[in-house]
């Protein structure tokens, strides 16, 4: 506080000087003709007449005119003199006038003069100066929020129960998160059992998942199930311009929900304000204050009254240490992806906003979305909604789930875009390469679908996969083979066309990355073995990896990949070498009608003999 207050002093002196002086310029010029007492323009008959009528006061005879007042010098007149009037000295005299020097400016009260002139226009200033002084100092963390408002500048909403209206039935999946919370809102609403026991209450659950999975939707809920004030706000909130006003907000935040304890708080996005403090960038103040602030303040409140802080990130990891020691978030509760039975769950919550058809199975949509969030399944269902209405359609059908799977993960259908014979050819068998390699490795189906239409994504053609059940481990073997899958459309170009195309950009990445995490991460090397070169931080945010070892392993390890990547290359070659009849045969049916299904696709593989087929 001192060293904000010293350098904003000198200019404020400097400021009153400029004030003054524009004062003073005001009083020079403008003002005096406001003070001025106002002068009656009379012909000279009339001062004469006056002069006669002994009802003359002040007289001021100058060159040029003549200035004189009443008898009882309350009015002022001018008139212009007349040169050959030699009486007039005499005759003002005689009549009871008096001769002197009349001053029009300076005629008012001066204390009163001094007061308007000078006070007055101070006002404002004052004023305006005031505020801005109550401004800096609640802004400096000096202001307990008392200052403007009644204490209530933390910016946290209050949410009471009917105003979000979401409860537990309105997220689906994700049981473990809603038993997890459910026992704190059961314990909000009957503390005696818990505490009969000796059971004390979690001061905080931190909620983490990757974005979309429903953080935020079930905080609200747990709002709408417990039947106590909510107070919600987002740690971008707290991040504010001035030093020490988070920490003013954090402070004011607390104090509120603990007078309206039992409550919950809820800090959503925690991430930016809980940032780990690495000491690096000493720049950042504001947010280490607030986050000291925090942890103070989730010291500082009796557990036993019933405030629960609830907070939502993606990025646990890079949370500081000391905010998830136990006592302060010392319940994780995690909100993953949801599995298969999850998103068909999802789907059915959010299908019940929208008109559909009776005959909808949801199983094969959820199928399709494999690795989908909660968000993009809202997405999904929404997105159905809009065909069916833009089909003129009086319900979504299970044709347009479908296709709005398709539209989320790879965006519409390009109209315009017309790929040329030769394009479409090249697409198809690219396509097929990567979905016969998939098929002869694993011997099942190895897609849900191929298309080759354009969509606004950017993609010429993609293959929907299978979701076979959900996956937690895989083998080696299983990850060899899907970098030659990865390498079956490159490959197919190949062996048709004798050249590559840039089309293969993004499964040259995938293959190199799952190669790289394979020898680095995985250990599944033999040169390196039981040892770890990567780590990945944000696993929730596609996860960036950092390589840590020695330029030697560096390059030893990058001519590994290369080999790996390659080995499965061939892989991949050798088995559409042996099956180049059905991979003529597969791309022509996809080349002819753009799609294909996972069970058309079987089909022909299986297929022994091919009748008249060209
Ligand atoms: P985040 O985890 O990023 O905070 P949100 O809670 O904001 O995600 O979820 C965004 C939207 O996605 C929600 O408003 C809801 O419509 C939908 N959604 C996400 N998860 C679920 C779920 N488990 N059940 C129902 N809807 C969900
Ligand atoms: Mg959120
Ligand atoms: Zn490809």
């Amino acid at each position: 506080m001192q060293e904000l207050k010293q350098p904003s002093k000198k200019p404020l002196i400097f400021y009153y000087v400029v004030i003054v002086l524009v004062i003073m310029l005001l009083n020079a010029t403008l003002f005096p003709m406001m003070w001025e007492t106002p002068v009656q323009e009379v012909d000279y008959t009339t001062f004469m007449s006056m002069t006669y009528d002994d009802n003359i006061g002040l007289v001021q005879i100058d060159t040029d005119e003549i200035i004189f007042t009443d008898k009882a010098q309350e009015n002022f007149y001018k008139t212009v003199p007349i040169p050959s009037d030699m009486d007039l000295v005499n005759r003002v005299y005689e009549h009871g006038g008096q001769l002197s020097s009349i001053d029009t400016g300076g005629q008012t009260n001066s204390l009163l003069y001094i007061l308007l002139s000078w006070i007055l226009p101070f006002l404002p200033f004052l004023v305006i100066g005031y505020f801005l002084n109550k401004r800096m100092k609640n802004a400096m963390g000096g202001g307990d929020g008392m200052m403007f408002g009644m204490g209530g500048n933390s910016g946290a909403k209050v949410y009471v129960p009917s105003s979000t209206g979401i409860r537990f039935a309105d997220v689906a999946g994700e049981d473990e998160a809603k038993e997890l919370l459910g026992e704190i809102v059961d314990f909000l609403h009957d503390p005696e059992k818990y505490r009969s026991i000796g059971a004390k209450l979690p001061k905080g659950a931190l909620l983490v998942g990757p974005p979309g999975t429903g953080k935020t939707l079930l905080a609200k809920a747990v709002a709408g199930e417990a039947n106590v004030p909510f107070f919600s706000i987002a740690g971008s909130e707290f991040v504010e311009m001035f030093v020490g006003r988070g920490a003013a907000k954090v402070r004011d935040l607390f104090k509120q929900a603990n007078e309206k304890a039992p409550c919950i708080v809820f800090i959503d996005e925690i991430d930016t304000i809980g940032k780990k403090r690495d000491g690096q960038f000493s720049g950042n103040d504001e947010r280490e204050q607030t986050l000291n602030q925090l942890l103070t303040e989730m010291d500082g409140f009796d557990g036993s009254k019933g405030v629960v802080v609830l907070a939502a990130t993606n990025r646990p990891d890079s949370l500081d240490p000391a905010l998830l020691r136990p006592g302060r978030f010392d319940r994780r509760i995690p909100v993953e992806l949801p599995d298969l039975q999850g998103r068909i769950d999802i789907l059915k919550v959010h299908a019940k906003k929208i008109r559909l058809a009776e005959d909808v199975d949801f199983e094969p949509i959820a199928k399709t979305a494999a690795g989908a969030s909660g968000a993009e399944l809202a997405n999904i269902v929404n997105e159905a909604a809009l065909r069916a209405v833009r089909a003129g359609r009086q319900y979504a059908t299970q044709e347009d789930l479908q296709e709005s799977v398709e539209v989320v993960i790879a965006g519409y259908q390009k109209k315009s875009r017309v790929l040329s014979d030769e394009e479409k050819k090249i697409v198809a068998y690219h396509e097929t390469g990567h979905a016969l390699v998939a098929a002869m490795q694993t011997h099942s189906a190895p897609v849900q679908k191929i298309t080759i239409i354009p969509r606004t994504s950017g993609a010429l053609g993609y293959t929907l996969q299978v979701d076979d059940g959900d996956h937690f481990l895989m083998s080696k073997d299983e990850l060899l083979n899907k970098i030659a899958t990865y390498t079956g459309g490159r490959a197919a170009e190949e062996l048709v066309f004798h050249s590559v195309t840039t089309g293969a950009s993004n499964d040259i990445e995938q293959a190199t990355k799952l190669a790289r995490s394979m020898i680095s991460r995985f250990g599944m090397s033999d040169e390196f073995g039981f040892v770890a070169f990567e780590t990945v931080s944000n696993q929730y945010l596609g996860g960036d990896a950092s390589l840590a070892c020695s330029p030697e392993t560096q390059a030893l390890m990058d001519k590994k990949v290369t080999q790996l990547v390659e080995e499965q290359h061939q892989k991949a070659l050798n088995i559409l070498k042996e099956n180049e009849g059905k991979l003529h045969e597969l791309a022509g049916y996809l080349y002819q009608h753009e799609t294909i299904t996972g069970q058309e696709f079987m089909d022909i593989l299986e297929r022994k003999a091919l009748p008249e087929q060209k």
